[in-house]
């Protein structure tokens, strides 16, 4: 039963910013509207996501992070290929599994925080008096511990980087989604990014961007076929030489459906000069993008724009009154 219960918990841990990235939804479901990650040593040694959101009530904290028991799974070679497996309720009982947990917590009722060491079952061991304002702080510390295969797959520079720039990309992701949300970042003390509160999602934008990149982006406004649904964000500028194709991976397009953020892999890559030729076949692609989440899956995108070859796969979206981002990986 351990071995089941790592096996699975390593699929839905897979990384530190698996973490994160469970941890502010956390937080966000728990109407947080400041939330402040540190991470040390990259996350490896440590993982802290801060909010100030409902808290967790006492009556909670002992299921908080307690596994709900799956009769789904026979034997750990099943779990191997379980790779879509439904594992909602189960994100903080998973970081318990393969690190060491703390969480620190208080709602509006209680007088004081208190902070909770929970084991590998989510059991809490012990609690003491904190001294932390309203909402809940998740500590995770030296995270794959007892994974060395999967610990040992980040021991170089580069991967470990590669995770920080993940980090910082869905923070960004979640900066326009949310854009009532105050969000900072800091690596090993040094403050890395961070987000203001701003009023729209166009607000947001310019302010996860910075001044300089949206110096190179322009703005469109699209009516769809379909009069329901508004297009509009910012693509990478033309260039004005026309011989000008290739561009750093950090120029990138944002396209709001309806004022709602998407950002979808396969447009994304759509390069300035091309974006400047087929601006409507971006734009085509996104209706199909979207007719593809609320009708029939088109197999490709009709015309010239076929080179993008849009399916549903790769994309967060942010529908009404959830948030789902996935990381392109
Ligand atoms: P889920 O989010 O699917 O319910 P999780 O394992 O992610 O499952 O979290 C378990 C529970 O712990 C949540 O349902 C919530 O009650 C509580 N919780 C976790 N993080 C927070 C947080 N930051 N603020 C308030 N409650 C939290
Ligand atoms: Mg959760």
């Amino acid at each position: 039963a351990e071995t089941v219960r790592l096996l699975s918990s390593s699929q839905v841990i897979t990384s530190v910013v698996s973490v994160v990235k469970e941890l502010i939804e956390n937080s966000l479901d728990a109407c947080a509207t400041t939330i402040d990650i540190r991470l040390e040593n990259y996350g490896f040694d440590k993982i802290e996501v801060r909010d100030n959101g409902n808290g967790i009530k006492v009556a909670d904290v002992p299921v908080m992070a307690v596994k709900h028991y799956t009769s789904k799974i026979n034997s750990s070679e099943d779990l191997e290929r379980l790779t879509t497996y439904g594992f909602r309720g189960e994100a903080l009982g998973s970081i318990c599994c393969v690190s060491e947990v703390l969480v620190t917590t208080k709602t509006a009722d209680d007088d004081i925080s208190t902070q909770y060491v929970l084991d590998s079952n989510g059991h809490v061991t012990s609690q003491k008096p904190s001294h932390l304002g309203q909402g809940t702080t998740v500590t995770v510390l030296k995270l794959f511990k007892n994974l060395p295969v999967r610990k040992q797959f980040y021991s170089t520079n580069k991967k470990c980087k590669e995770e920080l720039k993940k980090v910082q990309d869905l923070l960004i992701a979640y900066g326009i989604i949310k854009p009532e949300l105050r969000i900072t970042f800091v690596h090993n003390k040094a403050a890395i990014w961070q987000k203001n509160r701003v009023s729209d999602h166009k607000m947001a934008c310019m302010s996860v961007l910075g001044t300089a990149v949206m110096g190179s982006m322009v703005p469109f406004q699209h009516r769809c076929e379909d009069p329901e649904i508004n297009l509009s964000g910012f693509l990478p500028k033309a260039e004005s030489d026309s011989s000008l194709t290739s561009l750093s991976s950090s120029e990138r397009s944002f396209i709001f459906i309806n004022d709602r953020p998407v950002h979808q892999k396969e447009i994304l890559k759509v390069t300035p000069s091309s974006i400047y030729n087929h601006r409507d076949c971006v734009l085509l692609a996104v209706e199909h993008v979207l007719k593809s989440l609320y009708g029939p899956l088109p197999a490709t995108v009709s015309g010239e724009a076929n080179k993008t070859d849009v399916t549903s796969e790769d994309m967060f979206v942010h529908k009404a009154g959830q948030t789902d981002v996935v990381v392109n990986e």
